[in-house]
């Protein structure tokens, strides 16, 4: 979806908002929906951000109680917003015509109870940007955001760069929603650690930490927990890289915790069972920044036929292979041992005889334990995949409240500033409860905060609908309302 270039110009809207992926086309669109004149601003060169390259899963935790046993340490409030508005999310993007199927329980994928839905997220970017331009507001691609303008400690507005220069456009609110900072390597040694700096991101590219820097620039607090990450394992090497149609077909989602990971002496390091992306924070801090997922072919036929695994079918172990990744599959375990140890493994057969020994003798006095998927790994043949973790999003980000309003280190709102999505920190810790939804409800409740503000007068509404706004320069933007 491609916008209008920003010139030199000064323009006045009832709702600015940086970043066009999925908090906020949901957020401007549900505004734009209420009659409110809203510019998006995305850096890339068309909205959707990750949110397009997902696999359109709207999921959440099915209620507050499910996540917080998970989350210990995530925001309770947050994460009660999420589990509370999640059917009114589905029944949003229902309203805007968006295929979306009926929510359905999924609590085997995740250690707590959740519900999903599968939703159309290129139909809802497309509706979402022509219900923005059919009020009378733009969606500017291609264009960034030089910093917020604020007046005694009101944000009001931003100015806007992009290849025609600056624009200055001034609005009551402003929605800080550019997908975290995942692609910035200096934040992710920051906040994250050394281990961080070289990890492969799955994300788009353009989610680099501006809206958390622009945030501080006004005197936004951080989160909670800024060191924790999305993410998933992904094979080792790629000797092409991880490009987004890899993006699905490279991850082991649900895999991996049915699988053992071994260090390079054979050991396991984790409760493999409890999350897939605990798996990759895992690997990520070993000496190597490496493991060896070993697995049966009863773990890769559910994987390759979607038997109980949610909606992933794949052949993981053939696809890692076409990839040039270290992939070895032998009919004994000692076949395995030995391709692996070409890698650096050791051990390998004593671990994975050690954990059937130990699932079959005492699997609750395991250590590290096993909390499920307690099978042991005898049918051949067997395989084993070098993983490496890759980040798809920061969980830490700007602090807000439940209703999206950036707070200060006082833990008071910063007047004129929301941010909602992965740009948002606090809500996961050590449970992730999805993304697509969170952004999404937090998209539209932030859109919420700023409507009254956004309460158009009539004269003001006539002159939007001809497609010109108040205190409005006469360049490209306006023509292309
Ligand atoms: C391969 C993949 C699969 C996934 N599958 C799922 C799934 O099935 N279910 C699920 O819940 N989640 C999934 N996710 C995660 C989900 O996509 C994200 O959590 C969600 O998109 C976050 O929404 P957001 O609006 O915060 O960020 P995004 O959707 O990433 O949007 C952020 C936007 O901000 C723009 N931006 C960045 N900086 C600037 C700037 N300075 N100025 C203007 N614009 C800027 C970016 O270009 C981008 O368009 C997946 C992610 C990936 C990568």
């Amino acid at each position: 979806v491609e916008g209008e270039p920003v010139s030199d110009n000064q323009l006045a809207v009832d709702l600015l908002v940086i970043g066009g992926g999925m908090a906020g086309m949901s957020a401007a669109a549900y505004a734009a929906r209420e009659g409110a004149v809203v510019m998006v601003i995305e850096k890339g060169q068309a909205i959707g951000g990750s949110a397009v390259l997902s696999g359109g899963g709207l999921w959440a935790p099915t209620t507050p109680e499910a996540l917080w046993e998970a989350n210990p340490g995530g925001d309770p409030g947050l994460g009660r917003v999420i589990a509370e508005r999640y059917r009114s999310a589905v029944d949003w993007i229902r309203s805007l015509g968006v295929t979306v199927s009926d929510p359905m329980p999924m609590g085997h994928i995740q250690s707590f109870d959740c519900v999903g839905a599968m939703f159309d997220v290129l139909s809802y970017m497309r509706r979402c940007a022509s219900i923005v331009e059919d009020a009378g507001g733009w969606v500017i691609t291609s264009a960034t955001v030089q910093s917020l303008m604020s007046s005694d400690g009101r944000v009001e507005g931003a100015v806007i760069r992009d290849a025609g220069g600056l624009a200055t456009v001034r609005a009551p609110w402003t929605i800080l929603a550019t997908g975290g900072f995942q692609n910035d390597s200096d934040l992710r040694r920051t906040f994250i650690g050394e281990h961080a700096v070289d990890m492969i991101v799955r994300s788009n590219p353009q989610s680099s930490g501006d809206g958390l820097r622009l945030a501080t620039s006004v005197g936004a607090a951080l989160s909670a927990h800024m060191d924790r990450w999305y993410g998933h394992t992904i094979p080792w090497p790629l000797p092409n890289g991880l490009h987004p149609p890899d993006y699905i077909r490279m991850a082991q989602y649900f895999m991996s915790p049915r699988s053992l990971l071994l260090d390079s002496l054979g050991r396991r390091f984790i409760d493999e069972s409890v999350a897939y992306y605990m798996n990759a924070w895992a690997v990520s801090r070993l000496p190597t920044g490496r493991a060896l997922l070993v697995a049966d072919d009863h773990v890769r036929q559910e994987d390759a036929t979607g038997q109980g695994i949610g909606s992933e079918y794949m052949d993981r172990p053939l696809e890692a292979a076409k990839e040039g990744a270290h992939v070895v599959e032998a009919p004994t375990l000692a076949g395995i041992a030995e391709g692996a140890a070409e890698w650096g493994y050791r051990d390998v057969e004593r671990g994975v005889v050690e954990f059937n020994e130990r699932v079959v003798a005492d699997p609750s006095a395991m250590t590290p334990p096993r909390w499920r998927n307690r099978r042991v790994i005898t049918e051949p043949p067997f395989f084993a995949i070098e993983v490496q973790p890759a980040i798809t999003f920061t969980f830490g980000g700007i602090r807000i409240d439940e209703s999206a309003h950036v707070l200060d280190e006082q833990g008071r709102p910063i007047p004129g500033l929301l941010a909602a999505g992965a740009e948002v920190g606090g809500m996961y810790h050590e449970a992730y409860g999805g993304g697509l939804a969170m952004s999404c409800i937090f998209g539209i409740q932030a859109a919420q905060v700023a409507l009254p503000a956004a309460a158009v007068p009539e004269d003001q509404q006539q002159r939007h609908a001809a497609g010109v706004s108040q205190d409005v320069g006469t360049g490209h933007l306006n023509d292309g309302g």
